[in-house]
């Protein structure tokens, strides 16, 4: 599965940073970066959960 992010969205306010920093982090300028764009499928839950977390629904799963 793929994590996808949408960069115009995103108000780079860290939630998702840290709920799984290893997936995602934040720039020196503060912008998001994603580190791990394919996520192993066991981890699907947690995914979603911080998906659902972004206040600016910027985060999406594909498949
Ligand atoms: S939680 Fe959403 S708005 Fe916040 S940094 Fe992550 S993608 Fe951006």
């Amino acid at each position: 599965m793929k994590i996808k992010a949408d960069f115009d969205l995103c108000e780079s306010n860290g939630v998702c940073v840290g709920m799984a920093p290893d997936v995602f982090d934040l720039d020196d300028d503060d912008y998001l970066v994603i580190l791990q764009e394919d996520v192993p499928e066991e981890r699907r839950e947690e995914m979603r959960q911080v998906v659902g977390s972004c206040p600016k629904s910027a985060l999406s799963i594909e498949e």
